[in-house]
């Protein structure tokens, strides 16, 4: 047995960690190298994806399923959707270099009913996501130990309120 238990562990490691990858992203404007990795066949930045998958394995626990519509975005991603933003077609998209999907710490989660939305206002703080753009039920950013207890840290209030 204790040879299947090494296997698991190993494989676990393995899927955690195999497939991360450099990407370049942008903070602010400014570009930036980032680490992704694969979350149900999204990219998502690896500090991002960690926490995330221990959020939504605390939220399979009480009966709630949390998966990832958008995480990270290339340049090019994003300045396809601030396109089709600007064209009056999609959502509220921040200009190219300048989204939280594009420094890897936003993901768009899937709202499907109430369930989703009450688990993550509920406790998404307590591991790291909070709720940044008003309006956007399903942007949640990750935003580490900074603060655990305030919606919106006044350390990124300068932040723009897009995505
Ligand atoms: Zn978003």
């Amino acid at each position: 047995m204790r040879l299947g238990v090494s296997f698991f562990v190993l494989a676990f490691l393995g899927a955690a960690t195999a497939d991360a990858r450099n990407a370049t992203g942008y903070v602010g404007g400014e570009k930036t190298t980032i680490k992704v990795t694969d979350v149900n066949g999204k990219d998502v930045e690896i500090r991002t994806a960690k926490a995330f998958r221990v959020m939504a394995k605390a939220a399979r626990k009480k009966g709630v399923t949390l998966s990832i519509r958008s995480g990270f975005r290339s340049y090019d991603k994003q300045a396809k959707l601030y396109k089709k933003y600007r064209q009056g077609e999609g959502n509220l998209a921040a200009p190219p270099g300048f989204s939280n999907h594009e420094s890897g710490r936003a993901l768009d989660i899937y709202i499907t009913d109430h369930k989703a939305f009450d688990w993550l206002q509920a406790h998404g703080a307590q591991y790291g996501f909070h709720r940044t753009v008003p309006g956007e039920a399903w942007h949640w950013e990750y935003l580490g130990d900074e603060d655990k207890t305030v919606a919106r840290p006044s350390k990124h209030k300068r932040d723009r309120k897009t995505s």
